[in-house]
């Protein structure tokens, strides 16, 4: 095939279908990792098997998404129930890559095609670790450093391969993203006399402007935190009165809507269609 077939087969809904096959696939990998990195076990070895029994997944029952449902969401053997969150993650896997592949190679014709498919490895990659890191953060309020501290690196190299935001702005956008919460918490801590928050969502959003530029970062901060705010917000209320019911006065228990999963939100959105929205909304670009 020349270059311009397979430009043509790069831009056809086929190659935007095998993408979303791809993702899924992936999707499986990124349920280990979740389950596994923060009990500190290996997420190569052993291959996939059940939390209760702790029989091998077998390989015709480990199909991402299908599986689950043919087996109605049971283990074969022991039949005790596998979270739903496995079959969610696989989907939201496959449709970030469908959307990625759509949105860089499928409708980017005038770039060169290894180019293309070098944006599309690395921003999957990328959403990936924000996919991951999210679904940590909602488990355990935590977001490893061994995810987050290689990713920076990896990401901010891998994206030279990819003509992505200039190397400049992206070096500085990993720097500001990071003391951007460094600074906060600091505040924190030396004037308000209060832990405040950690430094996970520091190095989050690090890895977040090493791959998108420091352009990025205040849409990623502002939609973030508003989208954060605005699911936290009923959350507490509900708490509070809850709380108020009881007949035990019990201390106001302190409100745990981890942050990650909004600004890995925000930057999803940022890359897919951040862009556009800025030029039409502000006249920015
Ligand atoms: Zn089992």
């Amino acid at each position: 095939m020349g270059e311009g077939d397979s430009a043509a087969f790069l831009s056809s809904p086929l190659a935007t279908a095998a993408a979303g096959l791809f993702g899924a696939l992936w999707g499986s990998f990124f349920n280990v990792c979740i389950d596994r990195v923060p009990r500190g076990e290996s997420v190569i070895r052993p291959g996939s098997r059940c939390e209760n029994c702790g029989t091998p997944v077998r390989a015709a029952d480990n199909l991402p998404i299908l599986s689950y449902l043919f087996l109605r969401g049971r283990c074969r053997s022991c039949r005790a129930p596998f979270s739903a969150r496995h079959p969610l993650v696989e989907l939201i896997a496959a449709l970030l890559a469908a959307a990625i592949w759509w949105r860089f190679v499928a409708n980017d014709p005038t770039e060169a095609n290894g180019i293309r498919v070098a944006r599309f490895a690395l921003y999957f990659a990328f959403s990936g670790v924000l996919v991951v890191l999210s679904f940590i953060d909602l488990a355990t309020q935590l977001l490893p450093d061994v995810i987050t501290l290689p990713a920076i690196p990896i990401l901010f190299l891998a994206a030279f391969g990819a003509h992505a935001a200039g190397w400049t702005e992206r070096l500085i956008g990993a720097a500001a993203g990071y003391l951007f919460f460094r600074i906060i918490a600091d505040f924190y801590y030396y004037v308000l006399k209060r832990e405040g928050l950690g430094l996970g969502d520091g190095k989050l959003l690090a890895a977040i402007g090493a791959v998108l530029g420091w352009r990025a970062l205040p849409f990623v901060v502002f939609v973030g935190a508003f989208t954060g705010a605005l699911i936290s917000l009923p959350i507490a209320l509900l708490t509070r009165r809850r709380q108020r019911g009881t007949a035990t006065r019990e201390p106001l228990r302190r409100l745990q809507v981890p942050f990650g999963p909004f600004l890995a939100l925000a930057a999803l959105a940022y890359l897919l269609i951040g862009p556009e929205l800025l030029q039409r909304w502000l006249g920015l670009s």
